[in-house]
């Protein structure tokens, strides 16, 4: 099934669009599935769930964290992390920056923006993000290399609410590209799309989708 799931959604996806394989909660042996199809790049939420994966599967695996993530965590996920998706204020940042310099990496991390509208969802707002990358700190921040942006929408089946919100999304990327980040060709990521809503994140510009349920099946909490 796994297989059969994978090959469907990468047939599906533009030239440039990359594919993290969402496996949390799933077991190591759905990722080695799927790492025999050629799938590479796999999200994890948790720091520990993460870390007990890495350490049991081929190292050249590129481990993205897509979930919220505590301080106290970082330090697990900062030798071998690839990109961490949900940078959700300066404090974290910070964070990375401090841990990632001690393990004498740089750590490329995207900023998650606040774009659905419900409550739950972790991230900046927009004028939060701007207010922080106005202050120039984050310059000086030798360890982490900011990417690019990351947004979930809200899940309902209201497809023009769904478009509306990405939209904004690829808006505000577009404004830090050519603003505060201008000159800098590594600031080039835009993470959203799901499993229900990854075709409207590509039209609106995603290059990077996070798909689990599509190739996994439904996760057992
Ligand atoms: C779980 C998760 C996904 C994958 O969701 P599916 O609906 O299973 O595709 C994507 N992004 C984030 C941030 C997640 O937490």
């Amino acid at each position: 099934m796994i297989t059969e799931n994978l090959k469907q959604v990468l047939a599906d996806l533009p030239q440039g669009v990359k594919l993290v394989a969402v496996s949390k909660f799933h077991p190591k042996e759905a990722i080695e599935e799927a790492y025999a199809v050629g799938q590479r790049i796999f999200g994890e939420s948790k720091a520990q769930e993460m870390t007990a994966k890495h350490e049991v599967l081929p190292a050249d695996i590129e481990w993205h964290f897509i979930g919220h993530l505590q301080a106290n965590k970082v330090k697990y996920i900062v030798p071998y992390v690839s990109l961490i998706h949900s940078i959700d204020s300066y404090r974290l940042l910070s964070e990375v920056d401090r841990l990632a310099a001690k393990a004498g990496r740089v750590v490329d991390c995207l900023l998650q923006l606040h774009i659905a509208r419900e409550e739950t969802k972790f991230g900046f707002s927009f004028d939060e993000c701007r207010q922080m990358l106005k202050q120039d700190d984050w310059r000086g921040l030798s360890g982490v290399r900011i990417c690019g942006l990351m947004g979930m929408a809200t899940n309902t089946n209201d497809k023009a609410q769904v478009r509306q919100e990405f939209a904004s999304l690829a808006d505000f990327f577009h404004e830090l590209k050519d603003g505060c980040f201008a000159g800098q060709e590594t600031f080039k990521e835009l993470s959203m799309g799901m499993t229900h809503d990854y075709h409207e994140a590509i039209e609106a510009g995603s290059t990077m989708v996070r798909i689990g349920t599509r190739i996994f099946g439904e996760r057992v909490y």
